[in-house]
């Protein structure tokens, strides 16, 4: 990527200082960094010393084998009395662990007593169905606790669990079953999404057909609905789980042992199969929950969005809370069940003060309007968290103006399935945040932005997000694909992590976020990050969501074309387009301007939220439109082009 590139137009000048109070009482200060930088193992190490340990690591990092990582490789401990067993010990056993909130609006408490209990009843429900350590274990749950219930079981038994959002389809499920080997599947009759009792076990039936190593299927009854049952195979989880002794003596595993295979959410291909083991793992789950968020286990209640089907739910409400003791609440539905305040009223009703949510949600909840949060007491929010995508300056701001009541501090975390935990985000009582912008590497982490040539650039300058020596929780592999990992993530850059997104340093030297390299525009000679132009749009007034492309051009190599979702106030017309074409101009200067502007009313997405361009790509370039297997809508598709006038 040229120096001169684009990427350096946006100016966002806004600061935001830690609040006062947090900072005098943070869990981490800036002596963090100094202390890491000093020695960036003995640092790892002193994290991992916060982790209950049956046999204490004495080596920290074995990089002898590069890219091949072992963390504290002789040492051993099991990752479910991290997460629930040590807490009881501790006299915690009465705190709650998971609020949970069904979208029809049933609740329960789970204590950490309560939870350890459960964690072992269903472990050995496991050993009695013959899953042992080593096995793989698919789940394919709804948000409820069963699914870290399920989980922590697997982790306690040493079965290395693959956990399948509960959104995808037969085939999708098929192929991640088949790929991970699976010999148990952990499933419901179905869960609750948008107002109605949604089914699951059928995919499963059907995923089945095609995975003949698939001994039992374990089924939570949840909704209750009618559910068809192979005799033998099928066992419902009451039946076997709840006539199970509460005691289970938990072994302790090696450092190094599959804790869990996940696969990416394919935003740019087809997915790969992470592969996460246990000590470095839970070390830096653990501890980045601690210092990012700033939790405190006795009075904070601290609640993440994500589906446990992704990265985010697995490091940030299963293992990094757990590990913390943290009591945090878990949501089964949709935001906008059965209205669009219902985020709201939970942060009310539970007194949540820790957010965790992404910015696809961000930018929803300022299209359904400011005045919708407002009817509810957001008071108790003190820190507030972000994942997935860049966030922009502007949904950033909002989310701070009205979740976090103009003073919550917002932690922008960048982070990847792959690096099992957060890597680049502002600490909230040390850093002066600037929206749309990560900011710095996390103590103890190393990462740079590089040009073509590997070379680091100066301040000011975009290029390649590279990560430049090893960490904990890095994914050890591709499962069964050594040789992918290797080329698909060490051989960019001679021995360095190269995650595949863009990235620039501004004058302090803080990282922004630029999207995927995938995505970067060539438009004249000059690199412009798609993500700049989505950020200057989605900061006109009119404008919700934007998604924006490079299109094959003729004369300029690419044009900009821009496909934007209005706010509810506002209507299309041939002078709003005209109008969102001069506003990125003057925002990020004339080359910036999209060629084109096409008004919308859905955006394709990935079941995680994540908007794939590579599909509004084809359409732009009038090409048939490529996999949308990952697709959270199949229908958007059809509905975007029905929406567009003819291609000439
Ligand atoms: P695939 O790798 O299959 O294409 P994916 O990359 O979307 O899927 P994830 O591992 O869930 O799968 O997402 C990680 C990516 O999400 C990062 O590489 C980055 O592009 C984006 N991302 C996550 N958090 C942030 C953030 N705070 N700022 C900017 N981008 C982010
Ligand atoms: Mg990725």
């Amino acid at each position: 990527m040229s120096n001169e590139s684009l990427a350096n137009l946006l100016k966002e000048e806004r600061r935001f200082a830690p609040p006062a109070e947090l900072a005098a009482a943070a869990n981490v200060t800036a002596a963090a960094y100094a202390q890491a930088s000093e020695d960036r193992l003995a640092f790892w190490a002193e994290q991992a010393r916060r982790l209950d340990w049956a046999t204490e690591p004495t080596e920290t990092l074995d990089w002898s084998n590069p890219p091949f990582a072992k963390w504290f490789a002789d040492g051993t401990l099991n990752v479910a009395h991290n997460c629930v067993d040590r807490h009881v010990e501790a006299g915690n056993g009465d705190r709650v662990a998971i609020h949970f909130e069904g979208e029809p609006g049933d609740s329960r408490a789970i204590t950490y007593a309560q939870l350890k209990d459960e964690v072992s009843r269903a472990a050995n429900a496991l050993l009695e169905l013959g899953v042992t350590k080593g096995d793989r274990v698919a789940v394919y749950l709804p948000m409820i606790p069963e699914a870290v219930v399920a989980m922590l079981a697997c982790a306690r038994i040493g079965a290395t669990h693959s956990v399948v959002f509960g959104g995808f389809s037969a085939d999708a499920v098929a192929s991640r079953i088949q790929d991970a080997d699976a010999k148990l599947v952990i499933t419901a009759d179905g869960g609750y999404r948008r107002g109605k009792a949604t089914a699951l076990k059928p995919a499963i039936d059907e995923a089945l057909t095609k995975c003949p190593q698939v001994e039992h299927v374990l089924v939570v009854r949840r909704t209750g609905q009618d559910t068809a049952f192979t005799e033998g195979r099928d066992v419902w989880w009451h039946d076997i789980v709840e006539r199970q002794s509460a005691e289970h003596t938990a072994e302790a595993h090696d450092a190094e042992h599959p804790l869990f295979i996940l696969y990416t959410s394919g935003t740019t291909g087809k997915p790969k199969g992470i592969l996460h083991t246990t000590g470095g793992y839970l070390t830096q789950a653990a501890w980045t929950h601690h210092a990012v968020f700033d939790l405190k286990p006795e009075t904070d209640v601290y609640w993440c969005t994500a589906d446990i089907g992704w990265v985010t739910g697995h490091s940030y409400i299963v293992y990094g809370p757990l590990a913390n003791g943290a009591t945090q609440v878990i949501y089964e539905g949709t935001p906008d069940t059965p209205h669009q305040g219902r985020f709201w009223e939970i942060v009310q009703k539970y007194g949540v003060t820790i957010l965790y949510t992404a910015p696809t949600a961000i930018r929803t909840f300022m299209k359904w309007g400011d005045d919708i949060p407002a009817k509810f007491d957001l008071s108790s929010l003190r820190v507030l968290g972000s994942v997935g995508e860049p966030i922009n300056p502007e949904a950033w701001v909002w989310y701070r103006e009205h979740i976090g009541a103009g003073k919550a501090p917002i932690v922008d975390t960048w982070w990847q399935t792959e690096t099992g935990a957060m890597m680049i985000s502002p600490l909230p009582g040390v850093t002066t945040t600037k929206p749309g912008s990560a900011q710095r590497a996390l103590p103890g982490i190393a990462a740079t932005v590089v040009d073509d040539e590997a070379r680091e650039v100066p301040d000011g300058a975009g290029g390649y997000l590279v990560l430049t020596e090893p960490w904990p929780s890095m994914l050890r592999t591709i499962w069964g694909d050594d040789q992918r990992y290797i080329d698909t993530y060490w051989s960019r850059f001679e021995g360095r992590y190269f995650a595949g997104d863009g990235a620039k340093k501004d004058e302090d030297g803080d990282i922004w976020l630029l999207g995927r390299v995938d995505d970067v525009m060539l438009v004249s000679g000059h690199n412009i990050s798609t993500t700049e132009v989505e950020s200057a749009l989605v900061g006109h007034p009119a404008v919700a969501e934007s998604a924006v492309v490079g299109a094959t051009d003729a004369t300029t190599g690419q044009a900009i074309v821009a496909f934007v979702i209005l706010r509810g106030t506002a209507t299309d017309s041939p002078e709003l387009v005209e109008e969102l074409r001069a506003h990125v101009g003057r925002t990020l200067g004339p080359i910036a301007k999209p060629k084109q502007v096409k008004v919308v009313g859905e955006l394709p997405k990935t079941r995680s939220g994540k908007i794939m361009r590579r599909l509004l790509r084809d359409i732009a370039e009038g090409r048939e439109v490529g996999d949308t297997t990952t697709l959270a809508d199949s229908n958007v598709m059809n509905l975007i082009q029905s929406q567009l006038p003819a291609q000439g």
